[in-house]
């Protein structure tokens, strides 16, 4: 086990440092601040559910961090951690993402007290629906005012329990679906929830790579290609990212940290054999697919071009920050760094690109997700086949001119099935989150280099998306 040795902030201490740092820099009107920082309330629900012939007590949490606009939105967590202080820190950093990617949402956050391997699945769903019953009947869960989501231990079984829930509660609410967002497919949700957060992570990271400035301030060139990356929490969010660096970008994921250990292949780690290990075997120790470390910790003081804490927060802390080599860190985690191990690595000049802005692809998606259900149609329905026609027309006329000038010209290979064929929904979805996290870049960059007093990535996030927070309360009064 290790022992911390620096006293740090809690993690809700954590974020109001940094929300301190943005604010100084920026001209609010007096109060303002002190009203978008503070959490406007948190629900503490005990309740008993009777389990293997006795009543186990559980304790959960719904933090309403800000309502300037509603819903409100964030995910429910499942591990033995959660307690408040975490729920509203994670609730605070909802509000800021939310209006960093222009999500219509204020923040909010749930976490239960529970490790979700001790039970088996169907007293899970009945802890769940118990928890949902608590909350629905406060509207802590509803389409209009509070709309929750996965998140560590949590996914689509535990969503599609939370609507069922709500739907039993509420059988003549025609907009239920809405009530929660990472649903199965086939239960309300939609084409690319799941892979959402490592997909925004990885279009994060294709963004950054495409301004040589940015770059350059981390001493990279290049693209994404061959690049060494190491990736801490093989969960679906550093799954999916790891995933889709290496199978589409030319990454190398050189190594993996995990609870028990840790796995190194210098050529590159096969991340489906690794996680597919990691579900079979409950961890990564004995895997095939690399080296076998077991002190993982350790490879967090690897060399590597990015690295990706992907798991829980302050994972980077005063303890560990020195051996950090990494020139770029992304974090697709909440809260992985400390404050004071960003304040540490501010000053070494590491580019850190911050979890507000680094794993907004989750919420992003969940409210393409919640728009969906609202409007009771999947995307691309009353368009894809008009589109494929139009394009058809295009397609004919092509062909008629390559007949006309037989060798001197021809399409090229497989243009036609490419062009002729219409978006479907997890094309659109991929669009959408892929123009969010280019547009949030970019209003970040702006602030970034726009200032001189903005000297990294997170003071610009904060400003962005607390500026946005401002203008709403300004522009509805509170
Ligand atoms: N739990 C995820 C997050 O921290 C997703 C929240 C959501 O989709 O509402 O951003």
């Amino acid at each position: 086990m290790i022992v911390a040795v620096h006293k740090e902030p809690s993690f809700r201490e954590s974020v109001d440092l940094m929300f301190n740092h943005a604010v100084a820099l920026m001209r609010l009107p007096p109060g303002l601040e002190e009203k978008i920082r503070v959490c406007n309330a948190t629900y503490t629900v005990r309740f008993g559910v009777r389990l293997r012939g006795q009543i186990f007590t559980f304790t959960g949490y719904r933090s309403v961090h800000s309502e300037h606009m509603e819903p409100v939105k964030g995910g429910i967590r499942y591990a033995t951690a959660v307690n408040q202080d975490e729920v509203e820190a994670l609730a605070a950093l909802m509000t800021y993402k939310c209006a960093l990617v222009e999500a219509p949402f204020g923040g909010s956050k749930g976490g239960l007290c529970i490790d979700p391997r001790a039970w088996e699945e169907h007293e899970l769903e009945q802890i769940t629906r118990r928890f949902a019953y608590e909350l629905a009947k406060r509207d802590l869960i509803n389409p209009s005012q509070n709309v929750p989501a996965p998140d560590m231990g949590t996914g689509e079984r535990e969503m599609a329990w939370i609507a069922d829930q709500y739907k039993r509660m509420n059988t003549t609410d025609i907009n239920a679906n809405a009530c929660v967002t990472g649903k199965p497919a086939n239960a309300g949700g939609i084409q690319g929830r799941v892979e959402a957060t490592g997909r925004g992570v990885q279009y994060a990271l294709r963004e950054f790579f495409r301004h040589p400035e940015d770059k350059a301030i981390a001493g990279l060139t290049g693209t994404l290609d061959g690049k060494t990356v190491i990736v801490q929490g093989l969960g679906n969010v550093g799954y999916h990212a790891a995933k889709f660096l290496s199978q589409e970008d030319g990454a190398r994921i050189i190594a993996v940290i995990e609870h028990d250990g840790g796995l190194i292949n210098p050529d590159g780690l096969d991340v489906d054999m690794v996680s597919q290990w990691i579900r079979q075997h409950g961890g990564i120790s004995g895997c095939p697919a690399g080296e076998f470390i077991a002190d993982g910790a350790s490879l967090f003081h690897m060399e590597c071009d990015i690295l990706i804490p992907a798991a829980i927060e302050g994972v980077i802390n005063l303890d560990n920050v020195d051996g950090i080599r990494a020139q770029l860190i992304i974090e697709a985690a909440n809260g992985p760094i400390t404050y004071g191990a960003d304040q540490v690595l501010r000053k070494r000049g590491t580019v850190i690109i911050p979890d507000l802005y680094a794993n907004a692809g989750g919420v992003t998606v969940s409210y393409f997700e919640w728009v969906k259900n609202l409007s009771h149609i999947r995307f691309g329905r009353m368009q894809r086949r008009q589109e494929e026609a139009r394009h058809q027309l295009l397609v004919d006329e092509l062909e008629r001119l390559d007949r006309y000038l037989n060798d001197a010209w021809s399409l090229t290979p497989h243009f036609k099935e490419k062009y002729l064929r219409g978006a479907d929904e997890l094309e659109l979805v991929r669009s959408g989150l892929d123009d969010t996290m280019r547009t949030a870049y970019q209003s970040m960059r702006e602030v970034w280099h726009g200032r001189d007093d903005v000297p990294d990535l997170r003071t610009a996030a904060y400003i962005v998306g607390i500026s946005r927070v401002a203008s709403s309360y300004r522009a509805k009064g509170l």
